[in-house]
């Protein structure tokens, strides 16, 4: 039950804005570490992380210095000058991930469109596909973002309807990680995307593991049979990692895991240490050469502020070890909800602090069970109405995740 205060605010919100998000019934104030507070002043544990955005935890002192600091010198330039906040972001990010060129944008569909825009110019320029022919493919059940090129793509209706007309040139391929194709030298996955690959195939773009989709993990090797295809046909493979991204899945990007290296690399989210938006697309200086000056850009894209704040992010991710307290309590968190013994639970699945669990749906639809997690004070998302995701923020600790799963266990055992 919420409170009249709650209402009030849940209320305006409904008359004055428009309706395209459906947020449960709890109105947020404060949030510091991996706890929240509503305008009640009751406490949550975050297990939604505004989608993954949040892995340093909320109001991190040490951030929220750097903000202050660098937002009372110098905040938004345009890309019409030079500053030192940029040019440094721009050299650790590149050092850390090992790619060549980094090209800085503001929310996660902006990098995409940046990488889809790098994957063009490289297949007509480099690659010698005849102007306008270029075609990428993608998976189904993906997830890239909302702008009208991306929806084009995507194969959920509920993005695409009433908003085209579309943008041509992708193709869809089969992701793997819902289909039973046994050993991954038969996956249907991959024969999919060798069928849709033609001469004017510039890119494979997919996330390693689809985070919207309900966090589906394909089959080992997959990513490393992609990899070769792409190597084969003198495609680019780009990855999607604005969700896996920066130590979400135990490593620092998800396709470590498969001891591989993508051709390009968005990412987005969490970069922004969980205060600022900021973007980037990642690629060598072959695909990144094709950017002429007045070619692609952003106002805001690369902001001293927004670079400043990133920057920190990235050195806290290592200092703090976030990346292996992802693996180690994404693991236990994983083993803890594989014990737990409901009838209710299909399947839980995931990597580091990145899990879902997929509901038998006759007994309990998802949202029903975030709402009983929200009045055992989680909060918790489900994403397709029959899967619950659990992506706390990295630092949290196991005191926090025993406590979590206790809650869940006893919402689960009462239906
Ligand atoms: C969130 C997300 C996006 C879109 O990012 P926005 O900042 O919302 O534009 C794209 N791809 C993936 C995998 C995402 O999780």
């Amino acid at each position: 039950m919420t409170s009249s205060l709650q209402d009030n605010f849940i209320k305006k919100e409904s008359l004055y804005g428009a309706q395209n998000y459906s947020p449960l019934s709890v109105v947020l104030e404060k949030g510091e570490g991996a706890y929240l507070w509503d305008v009640d002043g009751n406490k949550y544990l975050d297990m939604v992380s505004a989608y993954s955005a949040v892995s340093h935890g909320h109001s991190h002192p040490e951030l929220i210095k750097t903000l202050h600091d660098q937002s009372s010198k110098l905040a938004i330039t345009s890309r019409a000058f030079y500053t030192e906040p940029f040019a440094n972001f721009l050299e650790k990010l590149s050092n850390i991930s090992n790619f060549e060129s980094v090209l800085t944008m503001n929310t996660g569909a902006e990098a995409v469109e940046t990488a889809i825009k790098a994957a063009r110019r490289w297949g007509y320029f480099s690659k010698g596909i005849p102007e306008d022919d270029a075609e990428i493919i993608v998976a189904d059940g993906n997830f890239h973002g909302r702008t009208t090129t991306i929806v084009s793509f995507s194969s959920d209706l509920s993005y695409k309807e009433g908003f085209g007309p579309f943008t041509p040139g992708f193709e869809t391929a089969d992701y793997c990680g819902s289909c039973e194709c046994g050993p991954i030298d038969n996956c249907l996955s991959i024969k999919s995307f060798e069928k849709k690959i033609n001469e004017n195939t510039c890119a494979i773009l997919v996330e390693p593991i689809q985070g919207e989709a309900g966090i589906r993990v394909p089959s080992e090797g997959w990513l490393k049979e992609l990899r070769e295809l792409c190597t084969a046909k003198n495609i680019l493979m780009i990855l999607d990692e604005i969700q896996s991204g920066l130590g979400r899945t135990g490593k620092l990007f998800a396709y470590q895991h498969e001891n591989i290296i993508p051709d390009g690399l968005i990412l987005g989210k969490a970069l922004g240490g969980a205060l600022l938006p900021i973007s980037a697309f990642l690629s060598s200086k072959d695909v990144m050469q094709h950017f002429k000056p007045g070619s692609h850009g952003s106002t805001f894209g690369g902001n001293p502020l927004a670079s400043k704040v990133a920057a920190k992010a990235i050195d806290l991710l290592f200092e703090e070890k976030l990346i292996e307290n992802s693996e180690k309590m994404g693991n236990y968190f994983l083993s803890k909800l594989r014990q737990i013994n409901s009838k209710v639970i299909k399947e839980v699945r995931g990597k580091g602090l990145w899990i879902g669990m997929e509901l038998n749906t006759s007994d309990v639809n998802a949202k029903d069970l975030c709402l009983m997690l929200l009045n055992e004070g989680l909060l918790c998302k489900e994403t397709h109405k029959t899967v619950i995701r659990f992506a706390p923020p990295l630092m949290i600790s196991k005191d926090d995740l025993d406590w979590a799963i206790d809650k869940i266990t006893k919402v689960l055992r009462s239906i």
